[in-house]
């Protein structure tokens, strides 16, 4: 059977759409992407070299508004991956109710292999490439897996440059140009809580969850793959909220606490020095830290392990996390973590879909068999980009929101979009996922333009 996220996607909508009475013209269009971009990056590297990487944009539909999503820059970028992360942009951002439309793009590139300088240029030769078919008004990118604010500022900055030295032969006059990326620091037009958006939105769809069923956050245990801007976020929340953080990890292993990690915001200041969240073991900011040779070969010598012990705390590695014994599996690092392999020894009730795309078709088949419970991706992550259109709509009005008014926007905007998308569960009797497709299909066919008329 194939699993490609593309194809997954794809099924996943047809399914919904008899359920939604979508039109087979919607239907058609939805099943395609309007425009798919390819360029080449011409870099010259510090040592005088010339490589040249490969950067995509896709933009799979507008019926709602611009298309929007995020840049990736990662090594296994690709065509396929970028149109099915666009298309889950459009149903995205039409389950969370804002004006845009879907669309992706990414670099093929490990950008931790590349100098400060090599990152800056390939992210203004990838802007300048794109100049033609992004703006304000027509696509409007964001921060993904290893992009950040200041890679937005570049894009933002580069933008500007272009868009004053040629005019765009597709997309509108520019007045508010920064409005052509969003996650930008706040002192390039960014928003306040723009960096904290996925995560927190994460944890307040959890809540929400929760409150519908009648049941309580707190005490909870949570794992959390991926220790990025996602989980990381997720996990101050959710820790915040009462829930107990046993563990987290990154791509190279991570640590378990069973009774609860104390201070997340150490563990990441921890990983951030070290390079690793494993031998983070931190109380107050006191931490063991090991260093990566020491984990990636466990039987040598750990460094001061005093606060392990302590704690009874075990590193594990990134398989390890998903089955460990807690309430709460929050996968938030990429793609196909969750699979026929795995599907049967997790031991979570709950699986908070940070990532995007992270399960599998079989592994998705398992867990509504065993009735685990999935907070599904274009729900659970649509946080992120709800407020970038926060961003967007400031940057596009000349207006300037204070954090507590972003966070309570953003609180109001994913309660309503959880609490329609169970309800819709639980009257069709249908799985939650296949059921925040159905809203998202129900919206886009009340924006849709009618099919095409034909002559008699
Ligand atoms: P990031 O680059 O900040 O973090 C990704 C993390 O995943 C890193 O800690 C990395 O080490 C870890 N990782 C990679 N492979 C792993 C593995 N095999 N096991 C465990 N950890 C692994 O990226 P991010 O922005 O936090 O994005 C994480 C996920 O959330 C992605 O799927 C992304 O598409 C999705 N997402 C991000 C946003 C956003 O606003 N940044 C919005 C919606 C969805």
């Amino acid at each position: 059977m194939s699993n490609s996220p593309w194809e997954r996607a794809q099924k996943l909508v047809q399914n919904a759409a008899a359920l939604a009475e979508t039109s087979p013209h919607l239907l058609a269009a939805l099943l395609v992407s309007d425009r798919t971009v390819e360029v080449s990056i011409p870099v010259e590297m510090d040592d005088g070299s010339q490589r040249v990487f490969h950067g995509y944009r896709v933009q799979h539909n507008n019926i709602l508004g611009a298309y929007k999503g995020g840049i990736r820059y990662h090594e296994s970028v690709d065509m396929e991956e970028v149109k099915a992360l666009a298309f889950l942009m459009t149903m995205k951002c039409a389950v969370i109710n804002i004006p845009f439309g879907g669309g992706k793009g990414g670099v093929r590139v490990d950008p931790k292999k590349l100098s400060a300088r090599e990152l800056e240029e390939l992210t203004r030769e990838f802007t300048r490439k794109l100049s033609l078919v992004i703006g304000p008004t027509l696509d409007v990118p964001a921060p993904d897996v290893n992009t950040n604010p200041e890679i937005m500022r570049w894009i933002a900055d580069e933008y500007k440059k272009t868009v004053s030295s040629q005019k765009p032969i597709i997309g509108s006059a520019e007045q508010h140009p920064e409005a052509v990326v969003t996650g930008k620091p706040l002192d390039a037009g960014g928003s306040e809580g723009r960096t904290e958006a996925t995560g927190l939105g994460g944890s307040y769809a959890l809540q929400a969850f929760f409150k519908e069923h009648g049941e309580d956050i707190r005490d909870k245990t949570v794992a959390v793959q991926g220790f990025g801007n996602v989980g990381r976020w997720a996990a101050e929340s959710l820790q915040k909220m009462g829930a107990k953080i046993a563990a987290v990890s990154d791509s190279r292993g991570g640590i378990y606490i069973p009774d609860g990690i104390p201070d997340i915001a150490a563990v990441y200041k921890c990983k951030k020095a070290s390079g690793l969240v494993a031998g983070c073991y931190c109380i107050g900011s006191v931490c063991d830290q090991a260093s990566s040779e020491e984990v990636l070969r466990p039987a040598g010598r750990m460094c001061d392990i005093k606060n392990r012990e302590k704690m009874r705390g075990h590193n594990i590695t990134p398989e390890e996390i998903l089955t460990l014994p807690v309430d709460i599996l929050v996968p938030a690092a990429l793609e196909d973590s969750l699979t026929a392999g795995n599907a049967e020894k997790v031991q979570a009730k709950y699986i908070l879909e940070l990532a995007n795309s992270p399960t599998t078709e079989e592994a998705d088949a398992i867990f509504e068999k065993r009735g685990v419970t999935i907070i599904p991706d274009i729900l659970a992550n649509a946080g992120g980009v709800l407020v970038s259109y926060f961003e967007w709509y400031q940057n596009m009005h000349g207006e300037r929101w204070s954090k507590s008014d972003v966070f309570e926007k953003l609180h109001a905007s994913v309660e309503t979009a959880v609490t329609e998308v169970f309800r819709t569960a639980k009257d069709k009797r249908i799985s939650s996922r296949t059921a925040a497709y159905v809203v998202a299909l129900r919206r886009l066919s009340s924006s849709a333009n009618p099919a095409p008329f034909r002559h008699r």
